[in-house]
C-alpha cells in the first residue's frame, strides 16, 4: 500500500509497456551482446538500447555540459559515447539490427507521441532494416 506504487515512467519501462502491450516479447539485458542493450528480440534479431540523453552525450537541447568539473565529465561522458559507438558496430557487424531509442523521445517537451513511438518501432521490428533512431522533437 504504498503510496509511490503507481505508474513508473523510467524511460525504458515505457518502452517495455508500450511494446508489451503490443504483443511483442522480448528478452532483458543480454549480457552476452556488445553494449548490453535493454531489451532484446531474439526472432527479430533485435536490439534495443534506451539512451538517456545526458550519459549518452545526445545531439539534443536535453543535453548540457555540467558547469563544473568540465574537463572531467568531458573525459567521462565521451568515453560513453565512444564505447557507445564500437558496441554499435559489433551488433551491426554480427548481423544484429539496431534501434537507439533517445530518452527526449519518451518524457519532457521533446517527446514524441506514445502511439506513433510505438507504431515506428514495431514497424521496424517487423521490417529488414539495419538500424533506427527514435530522439525527440528538434523544434
Ligand atoms: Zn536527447
Amino acid at each position: 500500500m504504498s503510496a509511490i506504487k503507481g505508474l513508473n515512467t523510467k524511460p525504458e519501462i515505457l518502452i517495455r509497456r508500450m511494446l508489451h502491450a503490443r504483443g511483442f516479447r522480448y528478452r532483458l539485458k543480454n549480457k552476452h551482446l556488445p553494449g548490453n542493450p535493454d531489451l532484446v528480440f531474439p526472432r527479430y534479431s533485435a536490439a534495443i538500447f534506451v539512451h538517456g540523453c545526458f550519459w549518452h552525450v545526445h545531439e539534443c537541447p536535453v543535453f548540457r555540459w555540467p558547469s563544473t568539473r568540465t574537463e572531467w565529465w568531458k573525459e567521462k561522458l565521451l568515453g560513453n559515447k565512444t564505447r557507445d559507438e564500437k558496441n554499435l558496430e559489433r551488433l551491426l557487424d554480427s548481423e544484429w539490427r539496431v534501434c537507439i531509442v533517445w530518452e527526449c523521445s519518451l518524457k519532457g517537451k521533446y517527446k514524441l507521441n506514445e502511439e506513433s513511438l510505438a507504431d515506428q518501432i514495431s514497424s521496424w521490428l517487423g521490417s529488414d532494416r539495419q538500424f533506427l533512431i527514435l530522439e525527440g522533437k528538434k523544434s
